[in-house]
C-alpha cells in the first residue's frame, strides 16, 4: 500500500481499546495504540501507524460478488474495508528490532511507540519489508533527518535496486535512507540471509519486487512478519487470488500469497502483518478448497 492514500484514511480513524487479560490471570494495561505480547520466548509490541478505510476497488482478480460476500460475512456495509497499517517492534537479546515504520511524521508511530515506553533511541535495528511510502516514512523526521538515531537500516537487495537503481521512483525512498546510509547504518542483504541471530529473511517477492518478510525464532514459536502479505484480510484470507492495485507484479503477488499461506498454516506460524486488523498479529489456518482462515491471537 502507498502512503498518500492514508492522508485521508487518518481523518476516518477508528479508534480501538482493550484491555489483554493474560492466561494466568494478570491484565496487562493496553491503551489504544499499542499492544504488548509474548510469542514464544520473544517480547513484540504491535503500534498502530494508522487506521482508516479501503475501497473495495482497489482489489482485482475477483468479481464483485465475491467482494460483496465477504463483506456481508464480515458485517461490513457497502464497500469500503476497515484498513489499517501496523508496525510490529521485536526485543531480541540484541536490543529492540522495528519492523517497518508507518507513514511518516503525519501519522502515529511515534506517538504510539512513547505511548508503549518505548523511545526512538531504543530501536537497533529497522527491518524494512519493502519501500512503500506507509513502510518507510517513518524513518524520517520532519527536517529529513533520522528518525532513529542509533538505528541500523536493513533492506532487500532487489528492492533497493528496484527503487534506487536510478529514475524518479525512488525519490521518497532516497530521502529515507540518505541519512542512514550517510553514517554507515543502511545494510542489504539477500533471501535466507541471516540478518541478525535468530531473524531470517524470506522472500515474499511480488507486491513489488523485493518484498519481504521476516522470519523469527521464538523458542518454541516461529514468528513471521509478513509485510503486506494482505492488505484486504475481510477478503484475501478467503480470496487469496485477488490483487491489490499496489502490487507491482500482481501474479506473482497471488502465488506468493498462496504459497505463504499454506506454509504458515502448515507450520503454525504466528504472522504479524502491516495491514491485518490491528494488532495485526494471528494465525492462519486452511479452510475449504483454496481458502484460509486469520485467527487474531487477541
Ligand atoms: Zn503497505
Amino acid at each position: 500500500m502507498q502512503g498518500y492514500h492514508f492522508c485521508l484514511a487518518l481523518a476516518l480513524g477508528i479508534v480501538f481499546g482493550a484491555a489483554l487479560v493474560m492466561p494466568h490471570g494478570q491484565a496487562l494495561a493496553q491503551a489504544t495504540g499499542f499492544f504488548k505480547t509474548k510469542i514464544g520466548n520473544l517480547d513484540v509490541t504491535a503500534i498502530s501507524d494508522a487506521s482508516g478505510q479501503m475501497g473495495a476497488s482497489l482489489l482485482g482478480g475477483i468479481d464483485n460478488e465475491k467482494i460483496t460476500q465477504a463483506a456481508i460475512q464480515a458485517g461490513i456495509q457497502g464497500k469500503d474495508f476497515p484498513s489499517f497499517v501496523n508496525a510490529f517492534v521485536v526485543d531480541l537479546p540484541s536490543g529492540k528490532v522495528l519492523v517497518d515504520t508507518g507513514n511518516g511524521p503525519s501519522a502515529n508511530l511515534m506517538k504510539n511507540l512513547a505511548a508503549a515506553g518505548i523511545s526512538p533511541g531504543d530501536i537497533q535495528a529497522i527491518l524494512l519489508t519493502h519501500f512503500h511510502g506507509d513502510h518507510i516514512g517513518g524513518l524520517i523526521d520532519t527536517s529529513g533527518k533520522a528518525a532513529f538515531p542509533n538505528a541500523t537500516v536493513y533492506a532487500d537487495v532487489a528492492e533497493d535496486k528496484y527503487w534506487l537503481g536510478g529514475g524518479d521512483r525512488g525519490q521518497q525512498a532516497k530521502k529515507a535512507m540518505d541519512p542512514y546510509k550517510s553514517v554507515d547504518r543502511y545494510k542489504l542483504f539477500s533471501p535466507g540471509d541471516e540478518i541478525l541471530p535468530g531473524v531470517k529473511a524470506a522472500e515474499l517477492y511480488g507486491h513489488t519486487p523485493g518484498h519481504v518478510g521476516f522470519l523469527f525464532e521464538a523458542g518454541s514459536e516461529d514468528f513471521l512478519a509478513w509485510g503486506d502479505i494482505v492488505h484486504i484480510a475481510y477478503v484475501q484470507f478467503k480470496h487469496p487470488e485477488a490483487t491489490m492495485s499496489y502490487d507491482v507484479d500482481k501474479a506473482k503477488g497471488v502465488e506468493t500469497r498462496k504459497k505463504v499461506f499454506a506454509d504458515s498454516s502448515e507450520k503454525k506460524h504466528v504472522v504479524a502483518g502491516a495491514h491485518l486488523p490491528f494488532p495485526g498479529i494471528g494465525r492462519v489456518s486452511k479452510s475449504e478448497g483454496e481458502s484460509y482462515t486469520y485467527k487474531p491471537i487477541n
